[in-house]
Order: C-alpha cells, then structure tokens, then sequence
C-alpha cells in the first residue's frame, strides 16, 4: 500500500490524514509552523482557525447545514470536535478555537499511524510511485511551494488573489440621474444603470488609470518571481484599474457595457454605464459590479464619487484585493481530487478552490477517503452529484473556466428540483427541505460501502 503524504496541518490537512489513518493507511503530515509561519496565523496548532469562530448555520435544511450533516454522518473527526468545543452563538456553530485545535492535536497524536513533520515543503515529488500527495497548503500556500505547484500545473493555472467590489448604501444614490433597467428589456429589471455620456466617461478613465494603487506588502508579491509587478489575476475578475489601462474603451465593452441598457429620459443607450446590484433583501446596498479593485480607499472614494448618481455616495465596503492561493480547478482536477496530469497528488481545501472553514474540512475528507481508497489499489467512488459534498466538488471541477471563483456551499451548487416540483412546491423553504432530504438519501447510499 502506497504512503500518503498531506501537507499543510491547517483545516484540510488533518482532516484528510485522520481520515486516511482510519482506513489503515501510514500518513506523513507536514506542518511548516513553527519554523515558517503565514501573515494570518498566530499559533503553531493544528486547525487554527484564523479569523472568525464560526462554522457557519446549524439551522435546518440550509445549505450550511447540509454540509454538516453530510459530514457528521460521514464521521469527519474535526466537525466531532468542533461540536465537542462549541459555544453559544445561535443558530450557527461557533467553537473555542483554542479547545478545538487542542483537541485536533491530541486525535492526530493519539493515531500511531500519522507521522509529524514540523518542516516546509518546496518540493512536490510527482515521480515517486509509492508515494500519493495531498496538497493541502492553503489560501496562504508558501511561496516556494506556491512556485513549486506553478511549475507542475503552469503559469496560467494558479491564483494568487481574489477580488471584491465596492458597495454603496442605497440610500445615499442619486435616483434622478440612474434608472432601472434590464438588457433589451429581458427579464425584471432589477439592475441599477448608471449612465455616462462620452465627456463624463472620458474623465472617469483618466482619474482610474492615474488613480494610486494599493502598495503590495511583502506578502502579496508575485509568489513564484517574488516581484510585486506581476500580480496574477484570472482573466474573469481583473481589477477595473488593470482593464482600462488595456485600452481607453475596454472597460465600454467589459463591464460598463452599455448595450441593450435604454436610458428612458433619452430614448438611447448611454456612453458606458456602472450597473448596480441588489446586495441583501431590504435593498439597502448595491454592489458595483465587475467593480474590483486594487486602488488606495482614498481614491476609490474620490474615483468612483464621478459614477453619475453616485456624486454623494456613502460607500459600506470598498473595492479590494487580497491574497488567497488557489488553483484553477475547472482545468487540472479530477472529480476525486486528483491533479489530471499527476493523478499521484491530490488537492483539498481552499487551494482547490472552495471557500471556507467548512468547506476546507469537507474537502479533506473527501481527499482522505479517496486517497485512502487510491492507496489501496482501488478506484475511488465519486461523491454522490445530489449531495453537498458532491455539488461543491462538483462546483469546482465543473465551473465556467473563464468565471471561475472560490466558492461556500450555496443551495445553486446543488441539482434543481424538475420543473413541475418547483412549480408545485411555492415556498422555497419547502423546496430546500426536499432538496436536503434527497442530498442525505444519496449521501447515505455513497456511504455504506466508503466507511
Ligand atoms: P489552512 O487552514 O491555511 O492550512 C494550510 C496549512 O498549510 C497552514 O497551516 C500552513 O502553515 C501550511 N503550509 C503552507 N505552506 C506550506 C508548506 N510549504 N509546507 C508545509 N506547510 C505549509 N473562512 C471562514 O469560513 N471564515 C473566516 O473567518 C475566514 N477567515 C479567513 C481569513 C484569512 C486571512 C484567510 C486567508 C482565509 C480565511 N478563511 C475563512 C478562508 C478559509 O476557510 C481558511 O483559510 C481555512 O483555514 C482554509 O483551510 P485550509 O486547510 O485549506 O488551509
């Protein structure tokens, strides 16, 4: 039976080894901390969980919810040790981050089959036949790690930064001078149109493409090369900055697009336009989209006040970029996790593209099942498609390859209901419920013969 190596003791990582250690197979299991830390962990535990407490909604037939239940039935041992260490927090699992890493700790010391390595890796060795990798490094993967992986799957295939747009409170938009708006009157208009005339177009372009840029730190240079110069983006979600530097009229046919958008006071289709979207129920918040950036908060500020209609706005969240290390999943991993080139080494966790503490811990389990079963000699069984587990994996090798973005277990991952179930079942809570029902049958099914 082949080793099975698993870097990275964050969330994945330890998932994936105490699920393959309980299946019989001899786990190494790298942790670089202490000897190299990341810029978002303080400790050197196990599991730490870097921002928040919280595992998100235990509230029934959510999607959250779902990827728990599928999870405590499947036996992943760190969601058991996440309810052993919750605290209040109402409808969510929240937990005591330092009881949780402990306890994590003691099951992977407790396991005479998995063998610790405090030491960074750089190396991914893709030749070795009786060795399966599990890279489970995470959004902050080192960097010569990160340029390790680069050369293995090549250049385009690896993100170093995801993007968010700026939203504005709905309260402060000029309703006067914007107007709602569907493309060629298809569907419900519920897009806000800014629209711009060429003069006022013309303007917005040169403060943008003169506007300062956020200065990288150190930890946001370019992995492989170590330069702040060559930040990679995937083509999907490039900074607006990075687009109208492209060219004068790029971002015209990119994302301020105007066709099929009919000003009502004018009978035409504007110059460019900044569409807005409804960012919560209560309507509140706009998110200005495509509107990603890389600019200082000043200068977003002073920029985007020339969007006609914003000239007051109150902005909630600027544009931002930050960094988070994952690959392009669509093009390089298999429904069993495995790089399709080098079907030896397996991604979990947030490097393959799901997004989340949970998520990362479904992801290696997933990863320590199927690796466990791979070492064995045998084929791996896929994750059913109906379950949560099986829709984000499915998610994440799936996706439109231009679009592609990390991405929480939403009910839109999972398969639809038929047509005539959703038009006879009206509320959509019954309709989540249906579908969590049918995700748990299939997940139990795929279970039987897997534990
Ligand atoms: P990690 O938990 O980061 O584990 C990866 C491990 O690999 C780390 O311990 C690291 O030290 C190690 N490692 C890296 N390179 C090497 C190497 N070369 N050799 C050996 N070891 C290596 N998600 C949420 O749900 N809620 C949040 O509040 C939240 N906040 C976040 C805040 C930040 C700053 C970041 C970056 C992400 C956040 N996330 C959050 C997203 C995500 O859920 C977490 O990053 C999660 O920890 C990912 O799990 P993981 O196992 O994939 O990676």
């Amino acid at each position: 039976m082949k080793r099975i190596k698993i870097i990275g003791g964050g969330l994945a990582g330890p998932e994936a080894a105490l699920q393959a250690a309980k299946r019989g197979c001899e786990v190494d299991l790298y942790e670089m901390r202490p000897t190299r830390s990341t810029e978002a962990h303080q400790t050197s535990d196990f599991a730490e969980l870097v921002c928040s407490n919280s595992l998100k909604s235990e509230s029934e037939n959510t999607a959250p919810w779902l990827l728990k239940q599928e999870m405590r039935r499947a036996g992943s041992i760190l969601l058991a040790e996440a309810d052993a260490t919750a605290v209040p927090a109402g409808h969510a699992l929240a937990v005591d981050r330092v009881e949780f890493s402990k306890r994590v700790a003691q099951r992977i010391e407790s396991e005479p089959r998995i063998r610790v390595h405090r030491e960074e890796v750089t190396m991914l060795n893709e030749g070795d036949p009786d060795t399966l990798t599990i890279l489970a490094s995470g959004p902050l993967t080192s960097a010569a790690l990160a340029a390790e992986l680069q050369r293995l799957t090549g250049s385009d295939h690896l993100a170093f930064y995801d993007s968010i747009s700026p939203i504005v409170d709905a309260s402060s938009i000029d309703m006067s001078k914007v107007y709602f708006a569907a493309r060629y009157d298809k569907g419900t208009a519920d897009y806000i149109n800014c629209p711009f005339t060429k003069e006022e177009y013309e303007r917005f372009i040169e403060a943008l493409t003169t506007a300062e840029a956020v200065e990288s730190k150190d930890w946001e240079k370019f992995p492989a090369t170590g330069t702040a110069e060559k930040l990679q983006y995937f083509e999907g979600c490039l900074p607006i900055e990075e687009t109208a530097r492209r060219g004068r009229d790029t971002l015209r046919f990119g994302p301020m697009k105007p066709v099929g958008l009919t000003d009502p006071k004018t009978g035409r289709w504007p110059y460019a336009v900044v569409q807005l979207r409804q960012e919560n129920l209560r309507a509140d918040s706009y998110n200005l989209v495509g509107f990603q950036n890389h600019l200082k908060y000043g200068e977003q500020n002073r920029i985007l006040k020339l969007i006609p209609g914003l000239e007051n706005a109150t902005f909630l969240r600027y544009g931002q970029i930050h960094r988070n290390t994952y690959i392009h999943a669509p093009s390089l991993l298999t429904e069993t996790l495995q790089l399709k080139a080098q079907p030896c080494i397996l991604i979990a966790g947030q490097l393959s593209g799901v997004e989340g503490y949970t998520e990362s811990i479904a992801s290696g389990m997933l990863a320590g099942i199927y690796a466990a079963s791979i070492a064995k000699g045998n084929a791996p069984a896929i994750a059913p498609r109906l379950s949560a587990n099986g829709s984000l994996t499915h998610y994440i090798t799936h996706a439109d390859t231009k679009k592609f973005q990390p991405a929480n277990i939403t009910f839109d991952l999972l398969p639809p209901l038929e047509e005539d179930l959703r038009k006879k079942i009206r509320d959509k809570k019954e309709r989540h419920k249906l579908q969590c029902d049918r995700a748990l049958a299939a997940w139990t099914e795929w279970l039987a013969p897997t534990n």
